[in-house]
């Protein structure tokens, strides 16, 4: 308990608890060290991390293997804002720190010994992105102002009540605190086990005396927890996304084989013999797309022309004219502007010249391209499972080919880029209830899913180690779209069937994994905290009428709507827990592209700090700089 402590200069402080200090909570630290400066409001500031586990890292903890990778290439990453206090410092870019710290490439580790130099564009391990974030919150810490004490409480946070103005907080290890300020950064969460799981569950429990290699895992995380998985098991994974490449990698190179370059550019993987057999399902049975080579540098993007913010402000001024109703039907009102802006995308990638920006309408076979890339399935009839796994490989292949040939050259990545590059837009239409309830579920449990397929895949490198593991027949392809997991107690296994035509194909399996995160909602997260500010009425589920996408309720300033509708006032949430109101907020901020994650954090800040202004008037009055800032949080909100 305790780690880092700073000496007071006033007997009063303010009390501020940050709870959760991964790179949220690291980013509202950044931005209370590059605004509290400015405030000269005369207290004395103490900041109190409430973090059970190191602080900086979050969920890339330091101590993971090697083999599982950050999703963005080295050169996009980085906790440094351009310009700030933390810059000037001496704060670096993850690529940037990977070298300072000596860090080199030998085959596919990064160790601090001679090797390799690291391009921009090699995908470092997440165990260095922890060991970054760590030295980014030191640096942290020698920035802070002589008035901001920074107090790292290493324990969880297990319930807040409001005590007069203060909160008074609730640690894991039964003792108390207080605290004028409250940040919840509490990042990825855990769900409590709804009926699936228990089924599951219960299954294993009654049957593990006829198949010892009987087992569940709802989550893959921590990843170390595979290891109970023996060599001699076939493991059924449900899903093809990040977190399905996760798996596959812990249970191949994790477990010791490696892979060799084989003819034409492919992989040959080298089996260690540890390695358990792996089917894969998911409900439509199909690959992500591999990463395009980046042809953009660090900044470069598609530029919108079509499916922009002021377009959507534009469609959302006439819903409210026509309907009385701000909110836009996703699939009415927004898809066509995307599948137009993908259609764009796609024409100025092949070259063509004389593109007229104003006259521009995707013709019908980009059209139909378009839609083919997003619903592959749709013209699709298979007769039987190998016409579909045929289909599959064939599909993985020819996206290897158009990811090979970059995201610029490539008409087909140029056009699915564009849902990576026009996510302002996209938040624009889907935040804080923008779209209507029905389209709002058919946004986000389908067309979110669409997208991460085609556009948030894994780098190509992946799927290229997919195709030499399916080679080795190390890993099956389970069934094909439509197809579902139940168990079989005849025989002691998971059964994965699928319906192709009037036969059913089926593949045994004796673990079943959940290949993917879980979405944070109030009702089924499994913390102590979540449970005990649900109780207090102090936070609540966001809904869009009768849909709840996932999120605690927070309004335009990040603070929770309690139970009675009021905003609860000195305590925002930030990050995965308020995704939901929020739309794709969580992934890292990009080197030179003005960051949500430092906007939300700054604009929480601001509100703090323009708090403790107005209660100390005739010193703010002082302070010019800040009022500047204040402007920018109006027009953030
Ligand atoms: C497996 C995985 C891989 C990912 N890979 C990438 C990637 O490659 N690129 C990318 O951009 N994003 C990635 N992400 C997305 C991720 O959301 C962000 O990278 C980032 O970790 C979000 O930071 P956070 O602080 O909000 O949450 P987290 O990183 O989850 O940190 C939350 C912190 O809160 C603490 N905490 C939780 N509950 C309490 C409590 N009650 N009291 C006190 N402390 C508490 C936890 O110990 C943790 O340290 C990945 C996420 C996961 C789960």
């Amino acid at each position: 308990v305790g780690s880092e402590r700073f000496d007071m200069i006033t007997p009063q402080p303010v009390s501020i608890a940050i709870i959760g200090m991964g790179p949220r909570g690291l980013t509202l630290l950044e931005r209370m060290v590059e605004n509290a400066s400015m405030v000269a409001l005369g207290v004395t500031i103490t900041i109190r991390a409430y973090e059970p586990g190191v602080c900086g890292e979050g969920s890339h903890g330091s101590d993971q293997p090697d083999h599982l990778l950050v999703n963005t290439v080295s050169s996009q990453v980085t906790m440094v804002v351009p310009g700030s206090i933390a810059e000037k410092a001496g704060g670096l870019s993850f690529v940037q720190w990977a070298r300072a710290e000596g860090y080199h490439r030998r085959g596919e580790h990064f160790v601090k010994a001679a090797g390799r130099e690291i391009t921009d564009f090699d995908y470092l391990p997440r165990r260095l992105l922890g060991e970054y974030l760590i030295a980014f919150h030191r640096l942290l810490l020698s920035c802070l102002p002589s008035y901001i004490n920074f107090v790292h409480r290493r324990v969880a946070i297990s319930d807040i009540d409001r005590s007069g103005d203060k909160f008074d907080l609730e640690l894991a290890d039964g003792s108390r605190e207080t605290a004028d300020f409250v940040f919840i950064a509490t990042g990825h969460c855990k769900r409590r086990p709804n009926p699936n799981d228990d089924h599951f569950d219960d299954f294993v429990r009654r049957c593990h005396a006829l198949n010892s290699r009987l087992a569940y895992f709802a989550s893959p995380y921590p990843i170390a927890s595979l290891a109970s998985i023996s060599a001699d098991a076939t493991v059924a994974v449900q899903g093809f996304g990040l977190t399905a490449h996760d798996i596959i990698s812990e249970l191949t190179a994790g477990r010791g084989g490696s892979y060799e370059p084989g003819v034409g550019g492919e992989l040959r993987y080298l089996p260690s013999g540890k390695e358990p057999t792996i089917v894969l399902f998911s409900r439509n049975c199909l690959p992500f797309a591999a990463r395009g080579v980046n042809q953009k540098g660090l900044t470069g993007r598609h530029k919108a022309e079509y499916f922009t913010p002021q377009a959507v402000a534009r469609l959302r001024h006439q819903a409210a004219a026509k309907n009385g109703d701000r909110r836009l039907d996703f699939r009415k009102d927004v898809l066509p502007l995307i599948i137009k802006e993908m259609a764009y995308a796609h024409r100025k990638a092949q070259g063509k010249q004389g593109i007229d920006i104003n006259t521009f309408e995707p013709t019908s076979e980009e059209t139909r391209l378009i839609n083919r890339l997003l619903w592959p399935l749709a013209d699709h009839h298979f007769a039987n499972y190998s016409e579909f796994v045929s289909f599959f490989d064939e599909s993985i292949k020819a996206d290897l080919a158009e990811a090979s040939r970059g995201n610029l050259l490539s008409p087909i990545k140029a056009a699915t880029e564009v849902l990576r590059d026009t996510r302002e837009a996209l938040r624009a239409a889907v935040e804080y209830g923008g779209l209507t309830p029905d389209s709002h579920r058919f946004f986000i449990e389908e067309f979110n899913a669409i997208t991460n397929r085609v556009a948030f895949g894994p780098p190509k490198q992946r799927n290229h180690e997919f195709m030499a593991l399916r080679a080795a027949g190390v890993i099956q392809i389970a069934g094909g779209p439509g197809s579902n997991c139940r168990i079989d107690e005849s025989i002691a296994s998971f059964q994965i069937e699928t319906r192709f035509g009037d036969a059913i194909v089926r593949h045994r399996a004796d673990a079943l994994i959940i290949g993917r995160l879980d979405v944070f909602s109030p009702d089924t997260d499994n913390s102590a905290l979540t449970r005990n500010l649900v109780k207090r009425g102090f936070i609540k589920p966001f809904v869009n009428d009768h849909y709840h996408p996932g999120g605690i309720d927070i309004d335009a300033n990040l603070q929770p709507v309690m139970l009675d509708g009021s905003s609860l006032g000195n305590m925002w949430v930030i990050g995965y827990p308020a995704e939901g109101a929020h739309f794709y907020t969580h992934a890292l901020p990009r080197t030179d592209i003005r960051s949500r994650q430092t906007d939300d954090a700054e604009r929480c800040v601001l509100a703090l700090l323009c708090t403790l202004r107005n209660a100390q008037p005739e010193k703010a009055a002082r302070s010019t700089q800040f009022s500047q800032h204040e402007g920018y949080v109006d027009a953030a909100v």
